[in-house]
């Protein structure tokens, strides 16, 4: 048993592993949504003069165009891949499929790739197969890292690329304004007894929105069950 390298995480990895089971599964529900938030992000650089940016009605002329955000422009553009941990703090935006990139190699320098020569000769070496398969898409790289994540978690840096990922889609966020739905449960909190449990998506654990507690969700099911027989037998 490890500590969790999320910064600031005070659970511990299971062993083999340096994050603990919320970040990874985090981590994985980070890497199914960006491709739809990279989606979203690209409509705010299409050309000005769209129907949704004219006004309707009233004076019958359009909006003045909305700038373009170069910021925007920045997350979606090529840029070049970034060593992990290299100058957390240049305040740069990077892009999104540089971060992908970066880590998607770093991932396969690591990744013992074990190929046998014609004499049968066991040869180690980095795995390349990230440059022909998934192509340089942002889905393409986010199905590939989601695919090796389980090797991914048995690396230190793991933390460092939540952490990356989790600036990204901030970042995104801000832009996007299409932060992950809440959902509310029907079963009060087991501790404070008010019917604030939600869960969010992509986020592993079901918290209190009164007191904060937080359950795993198959604490949560088993309370519910239980819940439901209560107010279910004769008074
Ligand atoms: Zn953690
Ligand atoms: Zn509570």
């Amino acid at each position: 048993m490890s500590n969790c390298t999320v910064p600031g995480c005070p659970r511990t990895a299971p062993d083999g592993v340096h994050a603990c089971p919320l970040h990874a599964d985090e981590l994985r529900a980070w890497l199914a949504e960006l491709p739809r938030q990279a989606h979203l992000l690209a409509e705010f650089v299409e050309p000005a003069g769209r129907p949704r940016t004219a006004r309707l009605g009233g004076t019958g002329r359009a909006h003045a165009p909305v700038p373009v955000d170069l910021r925007v422009l920045t997350l979606l553009g090529p840029g070049h891949p970034q060593p992990p941990s290299d100058d957390p703090d240049a305040g740069g935006t990077v892009p999104i499929r540089a971060l992908l990139d970066g880590w998607a190699g770093r991932l396969a320098y690591d990744y013992p790739a074990v190929h046998r020569d014609p004499y049968g000769t066991a040869h180690t070496q980095p795995c390349e197969a990230y440059r022909a398969t998934g192509g340089p898409t942002i889905t393409g790289r986010c199905t590939w890292l989601t695919a090796y994540l389980p090797y991914a978690l048995t690396r230190p840096w793991i933390g460092d690329l939540h952490q990356q990922l989790g600036d990204l889609l901030a970042r995104i966020y801000d832009f996007t304004h299409a932060t992950p739905h809440t959902h509310h449960k029907t079963a009060p909190c087991p501790t404070c007894d008010v019917f604030a449990l939600v869960a969010v998506d992509g986020r592993w654990e079901i918290t209190c929105q009164a007191c904060g507690h937080r359950l795993e969700p198959d604490a949560y099911d088993q309370h519910a069950a239980h819940y439901l027989r209560t107010i279910q037998e004769p008074a």
